[in-house]
């Protein structure tokens, strides 16, 4: 009986049976990266293709029949590996990634456990384009922003209420569904006294000026307590940074089972800030570090190394930043360039993008593994 594509000696029988193929199946070494449409990290190593090739070698199948037989146990085995490797890791959609100017690219992240569709958002500057653009790159199979929005953005925690972390939100408050608002409570302040007012915006806050319209149910965050986030499967621990001292801005440690990630709101050196958040928050996540828990940091680096401290306003610098990290890489025992660095907020002016990415390349002496997001492009932490 003729079968599907060709018959025995089509080329791809000829590949099956030929011999380069059973020493890639025995002796494959790497381990073979793919991912699904998930963005769940799959793994095939040395051992599953030992099998695979086991079963073919010793069962006298007809080849019709192996094809099929290679084709199923791969996709059940990558069914196993995509579950066992990938469920306490995390995919992180950011929104905006900019410190400032471009309005259609300001500071927002969306962050889910690897095995969920529920995302929490981690700063709010830019919700719409960044959605807008998310869909276009088929991160999401809904094309409607508005509608990603209500059913994909579980809830909103912000670092500080700077409108480079807020305004996309604020804007699309009117289209949004009801959803859990967290903060510091200085941060919630803001929002009750300066945007969900009925003169700033209409009040779709859960307090405040009446009428309340309890769109954002405020839930106030205490330092270094950790908090479970429903049907996210995430949990989150603020902690507090000097962002112009005593201005206060918020690191969130977001853990999923036992891995974490570490997103940074603006902060400023202690050094300058007179202050020892930085200090005390790496001594907090070193440990995490050094077990390889921590996934990756995202952090601020807004200005070159020419913008003169006094006009830094709570931000680092190249140079600020790789002391800090330097301090945390002392304190993690050298071992974190384990971590993905993802640097966040640069400040947009001529060649001042390009000019930080110099600079920390150049400081970049312990070889720390740099990165920097860019708007809607996913980024998978397994
Ligand atoms: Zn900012
Ligand atoms: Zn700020």
């Amino acid at each position: 009986m003729q079968k599907p594509w060709g018959g025995e000696s089509s080329a791809v029988d000829l590949f099956f049976k030929s011999r380069p193929f059973s020493l890639f199946l025995m002796h494959i070494q790497a381990e073979t990266v793919f991912y699904d449409l998930n963005l769940n990290k799959i793994k095939l190593n040395r051992v599953h293709m030992v099998f695979i090739n086991h079963v073919l070698q010793t069962h006298q199948i007809d080849l019709f029949m192996k094809k099929y037989l290679l084709f199923f146990i791969g996709i059940f085995i990558c069914t196993i590996s995509a579950n066992s490797q990938s469920k306490n890791g995390f995919k992180i959609i950011p929104l905006g990634v900019k410190g400032g100017l471009d309005e259609s690219n300001l500071s927002a992240y969306l962050v889910a456990a690897s095995d969920s569709n529920q995302f929490i958002c981690l700063d709010a500057g830019t919700i719409y384009k960044g959605l807008e653009l998310a869909a276009e790159n088929k991160l999401f199979t809904t094309s409607d922003p508005s509608l990603i929005q209500q059913k994909h953005i579980n809830s909103y925690f912000i670092s500080h209420a700077h409108l480079d972390h807020t305004a996309g939100l604020i804007m699309n408050s009117p289209n949004d569904k009801a959803k859990n608002l967290y903060g510091l409570a200085s941060v919630l302040d803001v929002f009750k006294k300066n945007y969900f007012t009925w003169s700033a915006w209409a009040n779709f806050g859960s307090e405040g000026e009446a009428p309340i319209l309890k769109k954002y149910s405020y839930q106030p965050l205490l330092p270094k307590v950790e908090i479970s986030v429903d049907q996210t499967g995430l949990f989150v621990t603020p902690f507090v940074l000097s962002h112009v001292n005593p201005y206060e801005s918020t690191a969130f440690l977001v853990r999923n089972q036992n891995s974490y990630l570490l997103y940074l709101g603006d902060t400023g050196a202690d050094d300058i800030e007179q202050s020892r958040q930085l200090a005390q928050l790496w001594q907090t996540i070193a440990p995490l570090i050094q077990k390889n828990q921590l996934k990756a940091i995202f952090i601020e680096v807004s200005f070159d190394n020419s913008i003169p401290t006094k006009s830094l306003f709570g931000h680092l610098t190249p140079k600020l930043f790789m002391e800090e990290m330097t301090k945390l890489n002392q304190l993690s025992n050298g071992s974190l360039k384990n971590t993905s660095l993802y640097v966040t907020h640069l400040k947009p002016c001529n060649g001042c993008e390009f000019k930080i990415q110099n600079e920390i390349k150049t400081a970049n002496q312990i070889g720390l593994k740099i990165h920097y997001p860019s708007q809607a492009s996913s980024i998978v932490l397994n």
